[in-house]
């Protein structure tokens, strides 16, 4: 695998990073530690600024008007976004842009006018519905909110939970059951407005993030059959290549967050003072620095092999879980280490080290557990759909 990045790559990187750097970062010595939103005006003020650079919404394909950024230079750009306190789960707040899931490129006339292009332009918000309290990393069986057909309208009734921004999104793609009989085959996806009659958010549930979720309630909600992503039983097919997908960006914004802290660790034990020498000096240290190397790498190339692979329009299903797992993990382990070249500093919210380390536990979690990623790579592996030959790279 080669990576030779053109003029116009690293230009990309090369301005994300100066903009992380010298807008982002100072602004957040005056923000709470924990906070996970900018002040509008401030907001506003970014979002254009990143319009003017020609870098919102990298990902919008060009038939969309968008600049259409491949794969490899989004998954390098967003390990710069990510490389400030609230940049783990907010990559530089957002302000270039959140990217609408890609089975909205897809969708009929209607919904890309109502939804995909207001989203397009940062005027909606979006959620996802797929978890339920009956479990999220086995969706196939564990979706049981039901929809029923009735005339040009679906009804649907049960219930959602840990849903992001779900109390702030204006519609939510929510996957339910249309045929109790038809197991995985029998997921649709609707696009729901959260100002459904019948659309209820039952609680936020506070987690380790800085940032809530919710807990969702589905009464009698009627939904028109219009707002149906995809056919009818495809559901299960939408959110498996989207999460696949997805999983690139996801590790790699943990990377950035791994190169801060490394960047930290590197910094501090070389003026941090103990029994007479500084921390850098002594080998227990420096191991530590280099086993956080070794991670941070090795992360890096999994995770810009699976969007090599992405971009070249090649299967990248194991490649993505194969970054997630250990891009996720081995992030943990950077940020862990680092704490502990900080000592007690390391500890407090003076730093952002505390978030990272809370926030990345999530990262295991979310977006199918570790268990989950491995399940996949075993069953590609035990079928032959992937090899350790050096077939698996070309
Ligand atoms: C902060 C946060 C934000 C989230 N945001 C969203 C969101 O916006 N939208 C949404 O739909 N969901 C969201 N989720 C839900 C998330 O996707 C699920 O938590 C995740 O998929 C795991 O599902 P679960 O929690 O129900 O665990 P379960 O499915 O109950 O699994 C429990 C544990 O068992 C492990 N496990 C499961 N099966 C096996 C097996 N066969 N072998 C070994 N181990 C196994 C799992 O890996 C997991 O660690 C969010 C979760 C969190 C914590």
């Amino acid at each position: 695998m080669e990576l030779k990045l053109s003029e116009e790559q690293r230009m990309i990187i090369h301005n994300v990073r100066r903009f992380v750097r010298e807008e982002i970062v100072p602004l957040e010595r005056d923000l709470d530690p924990d906070a996970f939103e900018l002040p509008a005006r401030e907001q506003e003020r970014l979002t254009a600024m990143v319009k003017a650079m020609g870098l919102y919404q990298m990902g919008i394909p060009k038939r969309y008007g968008g600049p259409g950024v491949d794969m490899i230079t989004r998954t390098l750009a967003a390990e710069e976004m990510s490389q400030h306190r609230a940049g783990l789960y907010h990559p530089s707040y957002d302000v270039f842009g959140e990217e609408p899931p890609p089975p909205l490129f897809e969708a009929t006339d209607y919904q890309r006018e109502r939804y995909l292009l207001p989203l397009i332009r940062g005027e909606k918000r979006v959620f996802i519905g797929v978890t339920e309290p009956s479990g999220g990393s086995d969706p196939a069986r564990a979706i049981q909110t039901k929809a029923v057909r009735d005339g040009d309208d679906w009804v649907i009734n049960g219930s959602k939970m840990f849903n992001s921004w779900a109390d702030r999104a204006d519609f939510g793609l929510v996957f339910v059951r249309t045929n109790p009989k038809a197991g995985r085959q029998g997921i649709s996806c609707f696009l729901v407005d959260t100002d459904t009659p019948g659309f209820v958010v039952k609680r936020l549930v506070h987690v380790l993030r800085s940032d809530y979720t919710t807990e969702l309630a589905f009464e009698d909600m009627r939904v028109p059959a219009t707002h149906l992503l995809g056919e009818e039983g495809q559901g299960f097919a939408i959110v498996n290549e989207w999460l696949t997908a997805n999983r690139i960006p996801y590790s790699a914004v943990g990377i950035g967050v791994a190169v801060a802290a490394q960047k930290m660790a590197i910094e501090y034990a070389k003026h941090r003072e103990t029994f007479g020498d500084v921390l850098a000096n002594r080998q227990a240290i420096q191991w530590m620095l280099v086993d956080n190397e070794l991670d941070i790498r090795t992360s890096r190339w999994l995770v810009l092999h699976a969007a090599q692979k992405a971009d070249e329009g090649k299967p990248f299903r194991f490649e993505a879980a194969a970054a997630k797992v250990f891009a996720t993990e081995a992030a943990g382990r950077v940020v862990d280490r680092s704490m502990q070249v900080h000592g007690g500093i390391g500890v407090t919210k003076d730093l952002p080290l505390e978030r990272w380390y809370r926030e990345l536990r999530i990262r295991r979690i979310g977006e199918g557990p570790s268990e989950v990623q491995r399940i996949i790579m075993a069953r590609d592996l035990l079928s032959a759909a992937a090899t350790s030959d050096l077939d698996s790279l070309i």
